[in-house]
């Protein structure tokens, strides 16, 4: 089986028992909807992470499991000031406790600090990797200084040359004026 699969279809009870975490580096784009907010993705881009789980007292008669994931990567995104490609770095850093059901999830949810996991025998870490992935993206990616300045906009431009067809110079102050109409 290979390590990917693997992280796949974990035996989250057995894998917190042995106390071995698993250090990996994953290709991004076998994370299809975090590729999907990419821009121009190297295919050569990895995440990097990390996950450890381990086995502590509950409340229940059964220890808990838990676990704790790290993933450290960067992500071409589209800057939204100029258009250009932003490299977007993405850190994750959670603990989880797994609970039996949806149920109890939703009922502890509000007063857990850690959030919680629905424990299944064959259990998905790498989709809770790229969901961690997800929400950590910007709303608005963009760079802290563009290296170009904006382009103007069609509209933009078609006011200047205007102003300058009537030999006037352009007031930039007067085209803004102008758009707001
Ligand atoms: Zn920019």
């Amino acid at each position: 089986m290979s390590k990917s699969l693997h992280a796949r279809r974990l035996n989250m009870q057995a894998f917190a028992q042995e106390g071995v975490p698993l250090i990996e580096t994953t290709l991004l784009q076998n994370m299809e909807r975090l590729a999907q907010e990419a821009k121009a993705l190297a295919p050569d881009s990895t995440v990097n992470w990390e996950a450890r789980a381990e086995l502590r007292p509950g409340s229940g008669a059964d220890d808990d499991v838990w676990l704790h994931l790290v993933a450290k990567t960067a992500v071409p995104l589209t800057c939204q000031r100029c258009m250009g490609t932003v490299a977007t770095p993405l850190e994750v850093d959670q603990w989880y406790r797994f609970v039996a059901t949806e149920d109890i999830a939703m009922a502890e949810d509000d007063e857990s600090e850690e959030d919680l996991l629905v424990m299944e025998p064959h259990f998905d870490l790498l989709t809770v990797l790229e969901d961690e992935l997800l929400m950590a993206l910007p709303l608005v990616p963009m760079h802290d200084e563009c290296p170009v300045a904006p382009v103007l906009q069609v509209g933009e431009e078609a006011l200047a040359a205007q102003a300058a067809e009537a030999g006037e110079k352009p007031n930039p102050f007067a085209v803004l004026a102008q758009l707001k109409k």
